[in-house]
């Protein structure tokens, strides 16, 4: 990539370069530098991809679901031949190491892998004789131009939860990934035209607030997907809503991680080294507050201060990289200073990443900062109350279960969380009392598998389906239930003769 690279929206099967001129810019992370610019979508331009998806939309809808699957065969297909590629193309934008990146892409073929079986996630339901002759049946059919807005931190995955469930469905899609690394985008979409999907059902529009506006408002648009932070997703249900439409908006999260005093130690310090810092924490699963129950505490902190310490921080391309940069500078500098705000409101920093500096020839002026610990952090706090969404993990101390579960309870998102433990019976009264969409029981980022359903609860989502699994098809998906009695008709049997009209 070079800084005079543009990168340009994706509309009726080809490129298109947006003659209103406004750009933004792409770093590369890892090194600091502006590698790209990319379009930013003006109204007019997304009325194009709108009115793409709309051309493309009836030919789609009625083709059969079989050939559809045949389509995302192929796409699945070339997505694992081109896999490794399309991990570069999302470190070189986001800077997570590779081998992340590479598990982002495998999530987000698995959801195709899922829409391959739409002929069979298409059946409807039958009820002969529901009253005497008359039969009722439903039948789900597409919503129409589907749109999903999606955010930095997964430029491939997010997409893939929406957009091949959409398109299986029979619907047209308009996808608007994030500016901030928007290559991956353009990519899948050229491996899924390659695959045979004809153009204008998947478009790319880049863009920022006025783009999405521009979706938002227009009446041809039936469905929007959304996943962000939560004042925009709330902004996103509102508006989306207002304006006729059904909307799915997933929102921020602040994911705890219980550790029970009974709990295998090291393997709770594993699992909360890579889901804090794995990614520099830019995960909505990521966990940000470990829950140290009762004399767990003490354990807990012994272990887990030297493997902070020494987390290998460096570029994603770096194969003995743990961690790499965070996305921008400007992402850096609020992590940085919600930091600064928990040493003011006076919890204990216990690793302090923030002084990190990559002393590495070209990778100076990357985005990096150390993993940072604090201890003893209080649920009045900013850094316990907001999302971070950077490599600071934040330990809260509580002095029995009950306690640990009224805490996430209270906590306004509800994402994902975990418990760690030996004893069934705690693990099963975590499962059944919390309020959180997604739930681990020894797994510290119970992120659903395709065929199941991804949302959370409470502030971190707004609308009632969450993405792909059975609850994708259904939010893709019009149900329309028929009733049906038929006058009675000839019984004769077979004729021989040649009939004739008397
Ligand atoms: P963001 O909310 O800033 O942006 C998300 C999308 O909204 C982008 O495409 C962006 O261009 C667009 N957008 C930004 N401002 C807008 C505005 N004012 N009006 C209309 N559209 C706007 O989020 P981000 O920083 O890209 O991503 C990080 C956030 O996403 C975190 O809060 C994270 O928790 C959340 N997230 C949630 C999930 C989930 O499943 N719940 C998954 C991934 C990320």
């Amino acid at each position: 990539m070079t800084a005079s690279q543009q990168i340009h929206h994706f509309i009726n099967g080809r490129a298109y370069a947006d003659p209103d001129g406004r750009t933004g810019a792409v770093y590369n992370p890892a090194t600091g530098e502006i590698a790209a610019s990319v379009a930013l979508a003006a109204p007019a331009t997304v009325e194009r991809a709108i009115a793409a998806a709309e051309a493309a939309l009836p030919g789609w809808a009625a083709t059969p679901p079989l050939r559809r699957a045949r389509v995302l065969f192929k796409f699945k297909d070339l997505l694992d031949q081109n896999a490794d590629k399309l991990a570069a193309i999302i470190t070189a934008e986001h800077g997570k190491v590779l081998s992340d990146a590479a598990g982002e892409v495998t999530r987000g073929i698995e959801v195709v892998e899922f829409a391959c079986g739409i002929p069979h996630l298409l059946k409807g339901e039958y009820s002969e004789n529901v009253g005497t002759n008359i039969d009722t049946y439903s039948i789900r059919q597409p919503v129409g131009v589907c749109a999903g807005i999606t955010p930095f931190n997964f430029p491939a995955m997010v997409g893939m939860w929406m957009f091949p469930v959409a398109i299986a469905c029979g619907n047209t899609f308009i996808w608007k990934p994030s500016e901030r690394d928007p290559s991956a985008a353009l990519f899948i979409a050229d491996l899924f035209k390659q695959a045979g999907l004809p153009d204008g059902v998947l478009n790319v529009v880049h863009g920022d607030k006025g783009a999405v506006d521009a979706l938002l408002h227009d009446k041809r648009v039936s469905a929007i997907s959304f996943v962000g932070s939560t004042p925009i997703a709330h902004y996103i249900y509102e508006t989306a809503a207002r304006n006729g439409k059904r909307v799915q908006a997933l929102g921020g999260a602040k994911n705890h991680m219980v550790v029970m005093p009974d709990a295998d130690m090291d393997q709770a310090v594993d699992a909360l080294m890579g889901a804090a810092y794995g990614s520099a924490g830019e995960r909505c699963m990521a966990i940000s507050v470990a829950v140290a129950v009762g004399d767990a505490g003490e354990k807990l902190m012994q272990k887990l201060k030297p493997r902070v310490e020494a987390l290998k921080i460096g570029p994603g391309t770096d194969h003995e990289s743990e961690m790499g940069p965070l996305v921008t500078r400007d992402h850096l500098n609020k992590v940085l200073s919600y930091v600064d705000a928990g040493l003011k409101e006076g919890a204990q920093l216990v690793v302090d990443g923030r002084n990190f500096k990559l002393n590495r020839q070209g990778y100076e002026d990357g985005f990096y900062m150390g993993g940072c610990l604090f201890d003893h952090v209080k649920p009045d706090m900013t850094i316990y109350r907001e999302e971070i969404f950077g490599p600071v993990l934040c330990v809260v101390r509580a002095d029995n279960f009950d306690s640990a579960v009224d805490l996430i309870n209270n906590h306004q998102f509800g994402n994902g969380t975990a418990v760690f433990t030996r004893d069934g019976d705690c693990a099963r009264t975590f499962v059944n009392k919390i309020q959180v969409g997604m739930v681990g029981v020894n797994v510290p980022i119970p992120v659903p598998v395709a065929f199941h359903s991804f949302g959370g609860w409470k502030d971190s989502v707004f609308g009632a389906h969450g993405m792909h699994g059975p609850e994708g098809i259904h939010f893709y998906t019009r149900l329309k239930t028929v009733t049906s009695r038929w006058p009675a008709g000839v019984r004769e049997g077979a004729q021989f003769v040649m009939p004739t009209m008397k």
